[in-house]
């Protein structure tokens, strides 16, 4: 196809959105791309939406190849389903639902995994129908609490979800790393440079969750790697190290000591060293016990309790998955009102206890450990205050930050921190799913096997962010072969009449060797147009220009930024085999 310049529905702007901060946003609408209709609602523009269909149509590719079936079920979703697996209410306010008009509530999918479960159940009952992948790529919808970055972070997005159906683990497995090949295949088709970070502890068994992300440091997600060992984890997932269990016998009795002018950890710190304890201290020898409450959905709240050493921060992020489904939230005045034990300044683990309060460690805080913290009496301390002895926590939790040079959960070197997009997450669901709708078929041996599944995304549309915020220069926008709205932008800079139609025969042979190109046919001036050119950012870029007189075109390439120049004569078959993705 050509396409010409001259008709496209296409307006460049000159200046940067106001609400635009990162650098794929700003270009995306500057080169007419797409536009903002609301909040995180993007209409997408001819080119914008080519370069859409083309990350898809790899995304599909790719799902094929694994065996994978497309199907398309509704956006527009009932109730029940998402009442069964309570996700209904656990979802939060991140579900868009609305009612119709006979006051029957309904949902805007956020995921499918009921949605699939449901459709496997309705089609299959024996075993002999197994294994199945289904995929489907399709509009999403969530009422992000901070859509961000234009298409980065949409409430109406699209997503690639499959979801695989196995008669047994083994079976999922062989699904899971199916998906994580053609992950790895897609990624690297459409020139993403990212890691595969363990995205859940592990706890189930090595890797149950992994998230791939996409390097930027416009990333949301911190994740962390050891450079020795390779080990990469998103940081909600990093198992912090548990110390060998410290034998009780012989350790020093806790002491409460005045400290009337110690209500932070700093001073604290200085009140210690000043104190002549016989040992220098460190924040890291104190104990910083943080008051939250958490809510189960449609639970009450309560107080919980976390100690974390004092040289720490607490990591929301960390602290919400630990957490999850339960929802945290600092503490308010009221509720130190409520409940005058709680002495600002100086919350002690027995205080905390005493009074009924759930209270959770950081591993680090192990048996035979001794601390410096808050006595639960206003001024006041305790010094060498053992765990496992003077206190026992109700269990441990993730929750205090991780720094660089924490040492790697595998042992074998520290941690370093950067920054990622999440593009995709393959997920070893289990039976959640399957369990709640009973999605049973006839065994082998007559005997009902129920399904184990898989679940996998790729935010299709947040893509073509990702590209335009790896591959962008100061000029513009820059597609990689194969995901560019066209093959080739052929532009005409000569007013010559045989310039102009020598233009249009190029264009004619390019396009009978199958190549989308287009043609900047509009009466400017070549600096706009090449200026343009830019901008738009497709891979490959053709100049009919002064040298025409002398029987040459310019070959651009706007990746690399390297040009040069192509005899008339075979310059469709040069430009062709410059251009062709592969
Ligand atoms: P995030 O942590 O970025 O909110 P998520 O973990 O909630 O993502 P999943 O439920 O795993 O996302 O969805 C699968 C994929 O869909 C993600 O890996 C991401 O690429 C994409 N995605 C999720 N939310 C959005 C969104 N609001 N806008 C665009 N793409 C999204
Ligand atoms: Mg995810």
């Amino acid at each position: 196809m050509i396409t010409r310049l001259s008709h496209l529905f296409l307006r460049t702007l000159r200046d940067d959105p106001a609400d635009a901060e990162v650098p794929s946003h700003k270009l995306l609408v500057r080169a007419g791309y797409v536009r903002r209709v609301a909040p995180g609602v993007y209409s997408w523009l001819p080119l914008g939406l080519r370069v859409l269909r083309n990350i898809e149509g790899v995304v599909r590719d790719e799902m094929n190849a694994i065996g994978g079936q497309e199907i398309s079920l509704p956006a527009l979703l009932p109730r029940e389903p998402y009442e069964t697996t309570k996700r209904w209410t656990e979802y939060g306010d991140a579900l868009f639902t609305l009612k119709d008009r006979k006051d029957v509530d309904m949902l805007l999918g956020p995921t499918h995994e009921e949605m699939f479960a449901l459709t496997v159940k309705g089609e299959y009952n024996s075993y002999k129908d197994l294994p199945v992948v289904l995929y489907q790529i399709q509009t999403k919808y969530r009422d992000e609490e901070r859509p961000r970055a234009g298409i980065l972070r949409g409430r109406e997005f699209v997503m690639k979800d499959s979801y695989s159906f196995d008669l047994d683990e083994g079976g999922l497995k062989d699904a899971y790393h199916a998906h994580r090949e053609a992950y790895q295949r897609i990624f690297s088709r459409l020139g993403v440079s990212y890691v595969i970070v363990a995205a859940t502890s592990g706890a189930m068994g090595g890797s149950a969750s992994e998230e791939f992300l996409a390097d930027s440091p416009v990333g949301e997600d911190t994740y962390v790697r050891c450079l020795e060992s390779g080990y990469a984890a998103n940081v909600e997932a990093v198992v912090t190290p548990a110390p060998a269990p410290i034998p009780l016998e012989g350790l020093p009795e806790a002491v409460v000591y005045e400290t009337p002018e110690a209500p932070t950890i700093a001073t604290l710190v200085d009140w210690a060293n000043s104190a002549d304890l016989g040992w220098t201290v460190t924040a890291a020898d104190t104990l910083k016990n943080v008051m939250v409450k958490t809510r189960l959905p449609g639970g009450e709240w309560e107080l919980l309790g976390i100690g974390i050493p004092g040289d720490r921060e607490v990591d929301e992020k960390r602290l919400e998955a630990s957490l999850e489904p339960a929802e945290v939230a600092l503490l308010d005045d009221a509720d130190f009102t409520a409940n005058p034990f709680l002495v600002k300044g100086y919350i002690g683990p027995r205080g905390l206890q005493a009074n009924g309060v759930r209270f959770l460690v950081d591993p680090r805080v192990g048996t035979g450990t001794r601390w410096i913290t808050g006595a639960d009496a206003h001024g006041r301390h305790v010094v060498d205050l053992v765990a496992g002895r003077d206190f026992t926590p109700d269990g441990t939790i993730e929750a205090a930050e991780v720094r660089d040079g924490d040492p790697s959960p595998d042992g074998r070197g520290t941690l370093v921190s950067a920054r990622g997009i999440e593009i995709g997450h393959i997920f070893q669901l289990g039976y959640k799913y399957t369990d709640a709708f009973e999605v049973d078929v006839l065994g082998e041996n007559g005997k009902p096997v129920r399904l184990i599944q898989g679940s996998y995304g790729v935010g299709v549309s947040r893509l073509v962010a990702v590209i335009a915020e790896q591959w962008h220069d100061e000029k513009g926008l820059r597609w990689p072969k194969g995901v560019s709205p066209f093959d080739v932008h052929l532009v005409i800079a000569n007013r010559d009449d045989t310039a102009w139609s020598g233009a249009e025969e190029l264009a004619a042979a390019l396009d009978a060797q199958g190549l989308e190109v287009l043609l900047d046919d509009r009466k400017a001036s070549p600096g706009v147009k090449f200026k343009d050119s830019e901008l738009l950012g497709v891979s490959t870029v053709v100049v009919v220009g002064r040298g025409w007189a002398d029987g040459v075109v310019e070959l651009r390439d706007r990746i690399t930024g390297e040009s040069r120049e192509v005899p008339v004569a075979d310059a469709a078959a040069v430009i062709a085999a410059a251009a062709r993705a592969r």
